[in-house]
């Protein structure tokens, strides 16, 4: 029989399973708390529980692990980009970075990505598929060890789109807040999304506090469909009212990613045009020169999105142009596990 990935289970996923096996309630705490406080690799150091009860577990459960294939250090500033190998051979990326209020870790959701954004690396050779809860937490928890700190807050940036792994990424969520485990808050938690609206507005009824990012990109429907085909299921208004609707339930302002990609969306036009959508709104808008990827001939200028951010501060709009970390390192998400892929499949 093959065994449970115990660091997928909810608390209450676990609770469940301990009652089955005919342990008490308080067992289920102890475990959780081993797995995700004290982030344990395996049974026998759950030191609290008897040997015959960490041998049943040990049938019962396994507790994945994930494999360090590179690890990129930026000489520039203090970013660390890792790229992970699954127990399935599968590889995702993850970039640590530290700021002045703390270290930000950006995990991926799934492996490739379906969305076909044109300027994105990581849906260019499709979708593969969904992480496992363990494995997004896992993305955290590992590189902890690595650098021996812990994380202060995640954002659910790196490849893949998270609301279209929904229940796993919820499942994630849930396990990272439990008081019985890490029990850290989902506001230093940020999902962003290209715009799956429907589970836009799912979000508000299963989790609170998560801060919403929304991947915007254009003000223009047409454009914004060549860009981002997600935009031909839901269009711009709709997006926009899922938000409003987010910021109404959950008091809390929603962020705008802008990637300005030279003589697509950067035009003077373009800003005048967001402001216009936007003015009113509780929000944030975070402009980027989009990075170049190889298969595009996307360019981003800081020049043009500085422009850009004037633009829409005078129009009232909050903006900043985000500062670019790891820039030595291929920040763009989606570059190291391209590359990787391609090195096996010449070999
Ligand atoms: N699928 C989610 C999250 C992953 S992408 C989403 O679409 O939001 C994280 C952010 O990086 C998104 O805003 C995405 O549009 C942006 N992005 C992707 N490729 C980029 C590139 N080449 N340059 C700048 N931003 C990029």
């Amino acid at each position: 029989m093959e065994r449970i990935d115990i660091l997928s289970l909810t608390y209450e996923e676990l609770l469940e399973e301990i009652i089955l096996m005919g342990e008490p309630k308080f067992r289920a705490k102890q475990i959780f708390s081993w797995l995700h406080e004290k982030k344990v690799t395996e049974f026998g150091q759950m030191t609290t529980l008897s040997l015959p009860l960490r041998k049943r577990l040990e049938e019962k459960f396994c507790i994945n692990a994930l494999k360090i294939t590179k690890r990129l250090a930026s000489s520039i500033d203090d970013t660390v980009k890792y790229l992970y190998q699954l127990p399935d051979g599968n590889y995702v990326e993850t970039v640590w970075m530290e700021y002045h209020h703390g270290v930000s870790v950006c995990v991926s959701t799934q492996v490739g990505c379906r969305m076909g954004c044109q300027f994105c690396a990581s849906t260019i050779a499709g979708f593969v598929r969904n992480l496992t809860a363990g494995e997004i937490l896992l993305q955290i928890y590992e590189a902890e060890r690595d650098m021996g700190r812990r994380i202060d807050s995640i954002v659910l940036m790196g490849i893949g789109e998270p609301l279209d792994n929904y229940d796993n990424v919820i499942s994630f969520m849930r396990i990272l807040s439990d008081p019985n485990g890490r029990g850290m808050s989902l506001r230093h938690v940020t999902l962003s999304t290209c715009g799956l609206v429907p589970k836009i507005y799912r979000l508000t009824e299963d989790v609170s506090g998560v801060t919403l990012s929304v991947s915007l990109h254009s003000p223009s429907d047409e454009r914004r469909s060549e860009i981002m085909p997600v935009n031909r299921s839901y269009k711009i208004a709709e997006l926009l009212e899922a938000c409003r609707s987010y910021i109404k339930t959950t008091g809390r302002r929603v962020t705008f990613e802008y990637a300005v990609i030279e003589g697509i969306n950067s035009a003077v036009q373009d800003a005048k045009a967001l402001a216009a959508l936007l003015r009113g709104m509780q929000c944030h808008v975070n402009l980027i020169p989009v990075n170049p990827i190889a298969e595009r001939s996307f360019r981003g200028r800081r020049k043009t999105a500085e422009l850009f951010q004037k633009t829409l501060e005078e129009l009232g709009i909050n903006a900043t142009v985000r500062r670019t970390l790891g820039s030595d390192i291929q920040a763009a998400c989606g570059q190291l596990r391209r590359n990787a892929h391609e090195e096996e499949t010449r070999r």
